[in-house]
C-alpha cells in the first residue's frame, strides 16, 4: 500500500440522516476507513434486552449498506448505550435494568464473535452526574463488558464523563481487574491525553479539532482521531463535519517526510493494533 489510509475512529449514522451520502462525502475528502459506533435510534424504542439486538441490527445494516455502495471500509462497534440505563431503570427498577444492560453486552459480544462488529462500544457510564447507585450499576455493567472483551479478544470503546488522567487511570485499573489489555480500551471523545502518564495505557480517541490534533501531535503518536459525527439532520454543524479527519491527516502528508510516517502510525498501525483489524 502506498496511499496512506485515513480512518475516522468514531462516527454515527442514522437511518433518517444522510448516512451513505455522508460516507460519500468522507470518501471524496480522502477518507478510506470508518469506525461506525452504535447509538440509540428513533426507530427502536428500547424497553427490553431484546430491543437492543433490534437496534444493533440497524447499525450493522447501515455499515453493510455503506460497504456495498461506497469504497470506504466501514467497521462497526455495538453495545448498550450507557445513558439508556436511566430510562430502563425508571421503567423496570435499577436491578432489572442493570440485568438488561448486561445481557445487551452479551449480545454485542456475540456479534463481535460472528464478525459483524469489531468491538463493543460505545459503552460505559453517563457523561453527566447521576445518582450514586446508577454510577455503581454502570461500573458493574462496564466491568462485565470488559470481561467479555477479554474473552472474545476484542476492544471496548468507552463513553464516559470527560477524560482526565484520573478517569483514564480508573478505566485502566478496571481493565486490569478483569485481565483486559489496557491498550484494548479506547476512550472516545478524548482530550489529547497522549503521554503514558496521562492515559495510563488506555488508547485516546482524540477529537479532531485543529487545536486538539496539534496538541496531540506535540506529545506523541499513540492516539486515534475522531469527529463523533452524529448524522443528525436537525443539528447540522453540532459536531465536527465528516471531512474533518481527512483534512487533518492530509496536513501531515504535505509536510516533511517524518510527518508522513506519523500519518501511517495514526491511520494504520494504531487502529490495527487496537482492534485486531487489517487496514488496507
Ligand atoms: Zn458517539
Amino acid at each position: 500500500m502506498t496511499q496512506v489510509p485515513i480512518l475516522d475512529n468514531h462516527i454515527h449514522l442514522q437511518p433518517q440522516g444522510r448516512n451513505v451520502e455522508a460516507v460519500r462525502e468522507f470518501q471524496k475528502a480522502g477518507g478510506t476507513h470508518l469506525m461506525l459506533s452504535h447509538m440509540p435510534y428513533d426507530q427502536v424504542q428500547v424497553h427490553s434486552a431484546e430491543d437492543f439486538v433490534l437496534s444493533y441490527d440497524i447499525t450493522i445494516g447501515l455499515a453493510e449498506r455503506c460497504n456495498r455502495e461506497t469504497s470506504v471500509k466501514v467497521f462497526c462497534t455495538v453495545g448498550p448505550y450507557p445513558v439508556l440505563l436511566i430510562p430502563l431503570a425508571e421503567e423496570h427498577g435499577l436491578p432489572k435494568a442493570k440485568e438488561m444492560m448486561m445481557r445487551a453486552m452479551e449480545s454485542a459480544a456475540a456479534l463481535v464473535r460472528e464478525g459483524k462488529a469489531v468491538a463493543i462500544g460505545e459503552v460505559g457510564r453517563p457523561h453527566f452526574p447521576v445518582a450514586e447507585e446508577v454510577m455503581a450499576a454502570s461500573n458493574e455493567i462496564l466491568s462485565h463488558g470488559m470481561r467479555l472483551c477479554k474473552e472474545v479478544g476484542c476492544a471496548i470503546v468507552i463513553h464516559s464523563e470527560s477524560a482526565t488522567p484520573e478517569t483514564l487511570a480508573d478505566l485502566a485499573s478496571m481493565a486490569d481487574r478483569v485481565g483486559l489489555d489496557r491498550g484494548k480500551v479506547v476512550k472516545h471523545f478524548c482530550a489529547p491525553l497522549v503521554t503514558a502518564d496521562e492515559n495510563h495505557g488506555v488508547m485516546p480517541s482524540v477529537l479532531a479539532s485543529k487545536s486538539a490534533f496539534a496538541e496531540a501531535l506535540g506529545k506523541g503518536h499513540r492516539f486515534l482521531l475522531e469527529t463523533d459525527f452524529m448524522d443528525d439532520p436537525t443539528r447540522p454543524g453540532a459536531v465536527l463535519g465528516i471531512s474533518t479527519v481527512p483534512k487533518r491527516i492530509k496536513t501531515l502528508l504535505t509536510g516533511e517526510k517524518g510527518l508522513q510516517e506519523v500519518a501511517w502510525k495514526i491511520s494504520k498501525d494504531n487502529p490495527e493494533r487496537v482492534y485486531g483489524i487489517e487496514i488496507e
